[in-house]
This record gives structure tokens, C-alpha cells and sequence, in this order.
């Protein structure tokens, strides 16, 4: 007897080994096998008996074994990870791995999960700059790690100080000896989320929230509903309601949401509502909890898997329905091979197990937009607040008028950080946002303030003779950070000292330029002394919980003003925000990108939305130079339809998606010219092969050096590939990547990205 088994290889076929007489558990398709592969073993999925024709003329290997009594992975998830391989042309073992949890991988038994971590708090706190001084004088590398670890709320894991920002383990003994700081180990709580209480009972349903569950409730199996609702409307009630139901029946529910730390308030009104029957499935689980989780669901003791991403795979037994929540974010599109979109992956799944989908958005994507439009999806509308709640006005502060006059006629400060180039409270805040934020201080209200570039400043550049900082391995600029004062590239995570000399010209005169959340929080201290600042951004958030333990503060009314990336745009439900400030509208809107208008669109529609949630209102400020953008200029009006309308047009000459389908082919080395040559081999390849095919159901578009050129000392082309009819994209996609070959040599790679979020 032979068996056909798919292996997690980069190749483009299945393996055929033969069933020994003897094994501990029977084969069905989804069974897990240990196999001989090369010298060692490798753990396969079982798809069906094997292909004599298959064989060489060796000998097939046998199955080592067959660990588990049930298959690991069902019938609908093996369907669903086949049209995965099939549609993002990856090999079906690839696939398959994003349907088993990290511990079902490996052929060894499971090691006992590591549950301690070293973490490192602050003992002592130092009250006044002076003090500050003395302790510090000689050794500002502790201040700058003490300074960190303030920053992190007083603690962090030491891993995260020693190697993420490259403290050395001396500076932090140092700090220790001196009594400033101690270092523990601490047991790491099996369930973070179990000692959270969840929210109180959830509102009675308003007649528009119960009109859209019913209509959801009864829709069929496999059909796929678009939720618009605007901020505040009440999308997770829906949510809430519509998973009673699909309980009541007996069966079960994932709910996605793009990041478990940054929606801790929607993560716990599921717990409050199902409390036990939910599987919060977050990236802080260790392999051995994210697999009790995986059984729990697997055996339908627990109905509910609440996750990001991945939780689109949990194995939940019998399921009802589906939840996408902020349907549009592109994290829910995987970064690195498989390229899926889980939203895609949702309506898969749901159609082979006979569920519902719910995408919900107050911002869809225009790709569920013009689905829903054309019937694909049902759209139900939330067009108004609960609880007779009304959006906030808006209002645009033209930065371009509001130049700052007390700055160009200021006399020069002796202040070394303007020297430097660093800005002043003018420079960054307009009067109106100044005014707001004081009196907002003042009223004990909250505020949000958006600025979506970490770090200090936005680079260092040579005033004598332009030369900005790069990247050794990128082709992008050093951001400037000041705790601890390096630069640090945002794709490598390279870091290197501050400079004192340009690299090129040798001048002493570098720069500071452009804006960053450090800086930004600096000049609020500085502006308002009293007010609690808390800053949330990747800097002040590597320890595992630093989120939640922000937005908790935020909750508890300890935080006057939050501000940070777009981190702070996600679902937060704050009835006491009663502003929000966007400092710079303008980041991002000109980049190289065709969703740049909907992304900024999106971002400031979602953070104006964390504004006037409570009875006392809100108020947005938005700062811009380009108020007359659609992006912006919608925003304001809380006008979802109107951008549509103004951005579809843009995506059909030349057309992008949704006008279109796209792939992405990225061709990446580490000679620069070995590249640029394979990209264009590459693409004349395909357009011969076009050539061949009648009419042009395909496309193709370059090849071009990637916008941004090199990255982790890759060099990076690419052409695109769009079509009108997503199966001729797959014919061409696959024979393009079965076929062509990749010369072994420069570290020349081809990966292929299907529908991409970003170029
Ligand atoms: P959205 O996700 O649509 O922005 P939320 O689901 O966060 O909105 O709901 C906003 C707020 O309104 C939450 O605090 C929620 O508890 C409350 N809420 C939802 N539905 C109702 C209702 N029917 N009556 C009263 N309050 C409600
Ligand atoms: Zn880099």
C-alpha cells in the first residue's frame, strides 16, 4: 500500500511513501505521519492512498508512524488549505502548517513550554532633573536604560532591553548594583487575558443592531456579509448577539481581530458575554497553552476562538460563523509565505463548513465595498451612533497658513537640541490643538493625539552638504531615537551610535529632521508639565503586555493625553476621549503606494472615531498640508462614500485593485546586478509566454526596482501581474514559478504575492 503525503518543502509536488504493516494509529486524509526524509524525519499530513506512478525506480521509504488516534487536521480545513496552495501558489505542505499548532510540527514529544522570564523593574524613582544628574553624571548609558525602563511603566522582560534595544547586560548590572533597579524571575501567567475581568453585561440591542443579526442569522451557509458601521455604532453588540444564536444551535464561532494587545476592550467583551467558552488565542501563548487552546476547540469544549490572523485555522468543531472585524487592515494579510488574507481564507472556510461571515468596518476596503456593491456580498448598514451619541466635528488646521510665526522670528535659543535641529511646541502643535489639549487638562477629559512615525526624528541629514544617514542594508533613512539615543533603521532593525561627523562631507553640522513620537512627547512635557502623558508605538510596547497595561491606564483615567501611531486608531471605546489631534495627516499619503489615499483615509476616519464616545462629545483637530486631498477633505465630513466615489475612478487607469487582480513578483539578491538581470530575464520570460496566449487576460507592468530598493542587504525588482479573471492569473502565476529558473547563486530568489497590501 502506498500513501500520498504533503511535506513542508519548497516544492510544488506531494511525496509517496509506503504504509508498513504495522502502525499505531489508522490513516485517514489529515493524519499526521512521520516520515524518512534525507538523514532525518519530517512530520506530513496524509492526503490519500499513493500513486504507483509516482515512483522512481527506487524502492518507496515507509511511514515511521501515525501519532494520533484523530487526524490533526479536519476535512474542511484540508479543503481550505488546498485552495490556499492553489491560489497563492504555494506547495500544499506549506500550506498545511498554517493548520497545525507549533507543537503538532516537530516529530519529537513535546518539551515541557519555558514558563519563567527574567524581568527587571525599577526600584528606586528619582523625583527631580537634578537628582537625576548627580546619580547619572558618568554613565549615561544607565540613564538612558533607567530612562527606557521608566518609559516601559517601570518594567520589562531583560531579553527585550539586551537584545531588541541592545543594551549591554553590564549597563543593566550596573543599575542593579546601584540599587536602582532589580532583576527577577517572574512566572509568566499561563493565561494573561485569565485575570482580566470580562466587561459587564453587554446593552440591550437597539432595533437597527437586532435588524442586522437577524438578517445575519438566517443568512445561508457560505454567505458573506458586509457590516458598515460607522464608529461607535455598536459592531461588536452585533457581534455578541449574533454568536448567542449561532451557540443556541449548537455551533461554534472564530472572531478575528487584527491585534489581541491593541483591542483588549473588544477581546474582553467576548470573555464577558461567553466567559469559559472562549479561546483567546494570543501571540503571547506558549506552544503548550496555544495547543491546550487548539484541543479545547478541537473537542468543542470551548465554541468560541477569538484571534488574529492565524485563529482563522482554529479547529473550531462545527462551525457557525465567522467575524472579520475592521475588515479592511491589511495585518490580516501574512507578511511571509503562505501570502494569505485572512479575510479571503474566512470566506473559504466559511463556504466548506457551511458558516456565515460577517466583515465589519466602519472603513471597508474597496475591494469588500465594490463585492458587496455588485451583489457578492450583502451590505447592512449601521449608519448611526448608539445611544443617541453623534460623530465629532472635525476640524482641518491648514498647516500651511498656520506656519508658525514664533519661530521664524524667534531669536536663536542657545537650546543644543535646536541647534540640532530639534522642533519647538510651535513647530508641532498649532495654538488651536494647544488650546484644546489645556483645556481638555483642565475639565479632566482625555485626549488622543495621532502621529503615525516613531522614533525622535525622521532622519539626520548634513547641513552642509545634504547627505542623509543610511541604512548599511536598507535603502532607507536612519530614524533618529533619542532612550535610548541611537539611530535605527525601521525594516532592519539595525541600530548604530548617533553620529557626531557627516559620513560624507565630514562636517560637524548634522541635522534633525522630521517628526517622530519621542519628540512629539517631549514637547508635550514640555508644553504641558503637569499633564499624564502615556506614549504607545513598537518603542514603548516590545515587553509582552506593554499594551494592554497602557490602554488600562487609559481606562482608569490615569492617562490625560495618549498619544502614539496608529496603534491607537483600533477600536478603542474611551467614553471620557473628548478630543483627538492628528498632528500630521500628511504621512503617508505620498507614498509609492496605490492604497496611500485609502490607508490615510482609513487611519484618520478610525482615530477620529475614538473622539466623542460618551455623553460630553468630541471634537477632532486634524494638521495637514494638503486639506484639500480627498482623503483628508472625506475624513472630515465622516464621508465614506464620498471618497469611494472619488478613489475608485483613480484605480482604473492604470488599473489597480479592485479594478483588477494583482500579483506582486519580487525578485531579491544580494548582488545588485545579479538581480536587476534575473528581474528582467524574469519578465521577458513572461511576456514571451503572454505573447503566446490569445488576447491579454493577463498583464504585465515592469520590471522596476522595488520603492524601496534594498532591504536586510537584499537587493529588490518587481513586476507586477494583473488580470481581470483571478483563475487566469493563477494559470500564468503557476507555470511562471514551476518553470522558471532561479540560477543558484547570489542568494537570488522569486516570491510571488497574490492580491498584495503593499508594493
Ligand atoms: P464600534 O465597534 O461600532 O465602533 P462598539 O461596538 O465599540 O462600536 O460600541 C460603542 C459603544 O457603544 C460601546 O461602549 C458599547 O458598549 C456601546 N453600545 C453598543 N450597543 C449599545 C446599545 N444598544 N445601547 C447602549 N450602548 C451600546
Ligand atoms: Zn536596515
Amino acid at each position: 500500500m502506498l500513501a500520498e503525503v504533503a511535506l513542508p518543502l519548497p516544492l510544488f509536488r506531494t511525496f509517496t511513501y509506503a504504509v508498513p504493516e504495522r502502525l499505531r494509529h489508522p490513516l485517514v486524509p489529515g493524519s499526521r505521519v512521520v516520515v524518512p526524509l534525507r538523514t532525518g524525519k519530517e512530520v506530513g499530513i496524509y492526503l490519500g492512498p499513493g500513486d504507483p506512478r509516482s515512483l522512481g525506480s527506487a524502492a518507496p521509504k515507509a511511514i515511521l508512524d501515525a501519532p494520533d488516534a484523530e487526524p490533526s487536521v479536519t476535512p474542511a480545513l484540508l479543503a481550505v488549505c488546498r485552495w490556499i496552495a492553489d491560489y497563492y501558489i504555494v506547495p500544499l505542505g506549506v500550506a498545511l502548517r498554517c493548520a497545525l499548532p507549533a507543537l503538532l510540527t516537530g516529530a519529537a514529544a513535546p518539551e515541557p513550554a519555558q514558563r519563567t522570564r527574567r524581568v527587571a523593574t525599577v526600584r528606586r524613582h528619582l523625583e527631580s532633573l537634578l537628582h537625576r544628574e548627580r546619580i547619572f553624571g558618568r554613565a549615561p548609558q544607565q540613564r538612558a536604560l533607567f530612562e527606557l525602563l521608566e518609559s516601559f511603566g517601570g518594567r520589562a522582560a531583560v531579553d527585550h532591553l539586551t537584545e531588541r534595544m541592545a543594551f549591554s547586560p553590564s549597563v543593566l548590572k550596573g543599575l542593579v548594583a546601584r540599587g536602582l533597579v532589580e532583576v527577577r524571575d517572574e512566572i509568566v501567567a499561563r493565561d494573561p487575558f485569565a485575570s482580566r475581568a470580562g466587561s459587564a453585561t453587554p446593552p440591550v440591542p437597539s432595533a437597527e443592531q437586532r435588524a442586522a443579526v437577524e438578517a445575519i442569522a438566517a443568512g445561508r451557509g457560505g454567505e458573506t456579509f458586509l457590516l458598515h458601521g460607522v464608529t461607535g455604532s455598536g459592531k461588536t453588540l452585533v457581534y455578541i448577539e449574533l454568536l448567542r444564536q449561532v451557540l443556541a444551535r449548537g455551533r461554534g464561532a472564530i472572531v478575528l481581530v487584527p491585534e489581541i494587545a491593541l483591542t483588549p476592550q473588544t477581546v474582553d467583551r467576548f470573555r464577558g458575554a461567553f466567559g469559559d467558552q472562549v479561546a483567546v488565542l494570543h501571540s503571547a501563548l506558549s506552544d503548550g497553552e496555544r495547543y491546550d487552546a487548539w484541543l479545547a476547540l478541537r473537542r468543542g469544549e470551548k465554541r468560541i476562538a477569538v484571534g488574529a490572523r492565524s485563529a482563522i485555522f482554529a479547529p473550531v468543531a462545527d462551525l457557525g460563523a465567522v467575524v472579520v472585524d475592521e475588515e479592511h487592515e491589511s495585518s490580516y494579510k501574512q507578511g511571509e509565505s503562505p501570502r494569505y488574507h485572512a479575510r479571503e481564507v474566512a470566506i473559504v472556510r466559511a463556504r466548506a463548513e457551511g458558516a456565515v461571515v460577517v466583515l465589519g468596518s466602519a472603513t471597508p476596503s474597496l475591494e469588500s465595498w465594490t463585492n458587496a456593491a455588485s451583489g457578492k456580498y450583502r451590505l447592512l448598514t449601521l449608519p448611526e451612533r448608539v445611544g443617541g451619541a453623534r460623530l465629532p466635528a472635525v476640524d482641518v488646521i491648514d498647516l500651511r497658513v498656520g506656519i508658525p510665526r514664533s519661530t521664524l522670528d524667534a531669536p536663536r535659543l542657545p537650546d543644543p537640541s535646536v541647534e540640532r535641529g530639534a522642533l519647538t511646541v510651535e513647530g508641532v502643535l498649532s495654538r488651536e490643538l494647544q488650546l484644546a489639549l489645556a483645556d481638555r487638562i483642565e475639565k479632566g477629559e482625555q485626549s488622543i493625539l495621532l502621529l503615525n512615525r516613531r522614533g525622535y526624528a525622521a532622519y539626520v541629514q548634513c547641513n552642509n552638504c545634504g547627505d542623509v544617514a543610511t541604512c548599511p542594508n536598507c535603502s532607507i533613512a536612519l530614524t533618529y531615537h533619542r532612550t535610548p539615543e541611537q539611530l535605527v533603521c525601521h525594516y532592519c532593525l539595525h541600530t548604530e551610535p548617533p553620529r557626531v561627523k557627516c559620513a560624507r562631507c565630514g562636517g560637524p553640522t548634522l541635522r534633525q529632521r522630521g517628526l517622530g513620537t519621542q519628540q512629539v512627547e517631549r514637547i508635550l512635557a514640555e508644553r504641558f508639565p503637569a499633564a499624564r502623558i502615556a506614549r504607545m508605538d513598537v518603542d514603548t510596547t516590545g515587553a509582552k503586555w506593554a499594551h494592554t497595561e497602557i490602554l488600562d491606564r487609559v481606562a482608569r483615567g490615569e492617562v490625560d493625553i495618549l498619544l502614539g501611531t496608529q496603534m491607537i486608531a483600533k477600536g478603542l471605546d474611551f467614553p471620557n476621549v473628548t478630543l483627538v489631534g492628528v498632528i500630521d495627516a500628511d504621512t503617508g499619503i505620498n507614498l509609492p503606494d496605490f492604497r496611500a489615499s485609502e490607508r490615510c483615509f482609513q487611519l484618520l476616519s478610525q482615530v477620529a472615531g475614538r473622539a466623542g464616545r460618551g455623553p460630553k462629545g468630541g471634537r477632532v483637530l486634524i494638521q495637514t498640508r494638503v486639506p484639500t486631498h480627498h482623503a483628508v477633505r472625506c475624513a472630515v465630513r465622516h464621508d465614506y462614500g464620498a471618497f469611494v466615489g472619488e478613489e475608485l475612478p483613480s484605480r482604473m487607469a492604470p488599473a489597480y485593485p479592485p479594478a483588477v487582480r494583482l500579483a506582486n513578483v519580487v525578485i531579491s539578491g544580494t548582488d545588485e546586478t545579479a538581480t536587476a538581470e534575473l528581474a528582467q530575464k524574469a519578465a521577458t520570460w513572461v511576456e514571451r509566454l503572454l505573447a503566446r496566449a490569445p488576447g491579454d487576460a493577463v498583464r504585465l507592468v515592469g520590471p522596476a526596482p522595488c520603492p524601496v530598493e534594498r532591504i536586510k542587504q537584499r537587493w529588490r525588482w518587481h513586476f507586477l501581474l494583473k488580470a481581470e479573471r483571478p483563475a487566469e492569473l493563477t494559470r500564468v502565476a503557476r507555470y511562471f514559478l514551476e518553470r522558471f529558473a532561479v540560477p543558484k547563486r547570489a542568494g537570488l530568489r522569486v516570491a510571488l504575492d497574490r492580491d498584495p497590501v503593499a508594493l
